[in-house]
């Protein structure tokens, strides 16, 4: 986003526009990583030396104040911030505790009245393990079952596996 789109995204959340809080948007703009508060002040204190954690919780506030950014709160630790205010489900890892955005649409009730209610967002949470984190435990499991049983036949670590399908019930 151009710098000059960045002031305006600040002045239209009433806060006063500051090459600190320009740079707290501008980091926040930049990453998937939906960081915490504390998360940002670190990374925007490497190039703003002087930034107080202050001026970054309170700049984190009016700008959720006022819709600019989104607060997510699918992290019990720590409430985490997103510039993209777009439409996006968030997914929450449980082994890395990283959280990702997801393009799953919920358009569903976007824009529609329920009950009498003016759905105007809707914030979706899913929670599992992600695929780096999936790569990882598959490489461990079979370094371990190298190590521990060496050449057994194929047919034993196959039975060790989950069943898939049908299962053995249904075997020929
Ligand atoms: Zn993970
Ligand atoms: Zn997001």
């Amino acid at each position: 986003m151009a710098p000059e789109k960045r002031m305006a995204r600040l002045r239209n959340s009433g806060v006063t526009p500051t090459m600190q809080r320009l740079a707290i948007l501008e980091f926040l703009e930049s990453t998937k990583s939906h960081p915490t508060a504390d998360e940002v002040y670190t990374t925007v204190h490497k190039s703003c030396p002087t930034i107080a954690r202050a001026t970054v919780y309170n700049t984190l506030e009016a700008l959720t104040k006022a819709g600019t950014i989104l607060q997510l709160t699918v992290d019990p630790g720590a409430a985490r911030y997103d510039a993209d205010t777009g439409p996006h489900v968030h997914f929450r890892c449980r082994v890395c505790e990283r959280v990702y955005d997801i393009d799953t649409r919920q358009q569903r009730c976007l824009g529609h009245e329920v009950d009498g209610h003016q759905i105007e967002s809707v914030r979706t949470y899913a929670f599992g393990v992600c695929a780096s984190c999936r790569g990882e435990r598959e490489s461990e499991v079979t370094a371990s079952e190298r190590d521990s049983r060496g050449k057994k036949p194929k047919a034993s670590s196959d039975a060790a596996r989950p069943l898939k399908g049908k299962g053995v019930r249904n075997a020929p």
